[in-house]
């Protein structure tokens, strides 16, 4: 199969020629028609996450056909659509786990990163972290829905019911939340770098009511927010534009230092908090929930073997929605 490797942290991907994977007790093996680039490619390629396997084929938001089966493996009918998301494997064994919290299980395997992942023709995935995807959604639109989406909507449901939700950044997975908090009946907020008016006119087209830069105060007090932005100082921008009891959500799995500030900012019940990977259930309700908001994606699709220029399209944050790798060759087809 063809595939494209990360050989060591901070090169380049390597175009490879490699055996087809053979799926083990349990698993599905997967022809990959289009897989999401994630934010979190770039921090394993970029170095920011320390420990991934390599060489390594990236990839969390898998989207392709079942072509085959390892023992025990009868979940998913040949032909089926699948989607493989970043939770790759729990133990079922931890505190965690033990407790309906398998986000945080204590030793998880993540595909791409502990798992070969779906920059590749081919891809095997425990049958049981895999999900069905909606009809309706072509490929390339439902694989942004397998990270972005319901990590996304795994933050959402942590701020709970704010109704003037602001959003810091606004790539992929927000362009998906705001569909989804507007469609809830919230007031949407959206915060851009500062002279990003394009982006700031695709987030009212979504349906946010403000839109403007990281450094401007909101029209109104915020009573949640989501920092999907890897910069530790939008926590505090958040907290100074936020009302009293307003949880403040870091929906990424890397930022930079949060800088110190006044505990004031903090009074009044306001909470900082984090999001970190996924439940089978998150995946499940997103799913089930995004067909009827219904969340449109708007993708940015690259071939496979353009996956470094996907990864930068990321990098320079001038990406309009999410990108996404055409594996397939079948976009447009
Ligand atoms: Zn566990
Ligand atoms: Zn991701």
């Amino acid at each position: 199969m063809r595939a494209m490797v990360l050989d060591r942290q901070r090169e380049p991907l390597r175009p490879a020629e490699l055996p087809d994977p053979e799926p083990a007790r349990g698993q599905v093996l997967i022809s990959v028609a289009a897989c999401g680039v994630c934010r979190t490619d770039l921090h394993i390629v970029d170095g920011d996450l320390t420990e991934p396997k390599l060489p390594l084929i990236l990839g969390h938001q898998i989207v392709g056909t079942v072509v085959g089966a390892g023992e025990e493996a009868d979940r998913f009918a040949a032909g089926a659509r699948v989607g493989v998301p970043w939770l790759g494997w729990t133990c079922g064994e931890c505190r965690y786990c033990r407790s309906d919290r398998e986000n945080l299980c204590d030793r998880p395997l993540f595909t791409g990163y502990d798992i070969d992942g779906g920059y590749a023709e081919l891809a095997v995935a425990d049958q049981r972290y895999c999900f069905p995807i909606p009809d309706g959604y072509p490929d390339e639109q439902a694989a942004p829905l397998l990270c972005a989406g319901l990590i996304g909507y795994r933050a959402l449901r942590l701020v709970g019911d704010a109704e003037r939700l602001g959003l810091y950044g606004f790539g992929a997975s927000a362009h998906i939340l705001c569909q989804v908090a507007v469609g809830q009946g919230r007031r949407v907020f959206v915060f851009t770098k500062e002279g990003d008016t394009e982006g700031q006119g695709f987030a009212r087209r979504l349906g946010a009511e403000w839109a403007g830069a990281s450094t401007e105060a909101p029209p109104e007090e915020l009573d949640g927010a989501i920092v999907f932005a890897p910069i530790g100082p939008l926590m505090t921008a958040a907290l100074r534009a936020s009302a009293k009891g307003a949880r403040i959500i870091s929906a990424g799995i890397h930022m930079s230092d949060i800088p110190a500030f006044p505990y004031e900012l903090l009074w009044g019940e306001r909470v900082l908090g984090s999001v970190a990977n996924l439940t089978r259930r998150d995946g499940e309700e997103f799913l089930q929930l995004a067909p009827q908001v219904p969340v449109r994606t708007e993708v940015e699709v690259h071939p496979l073997t353009a996956a470094d220029e996907a990864l930068d399209s990321i990098r320079s944050g001038c990406l309009r929605g999410a990108a996404v790798l055409d594996v397939a060759g079948s976009v447009g087809q």
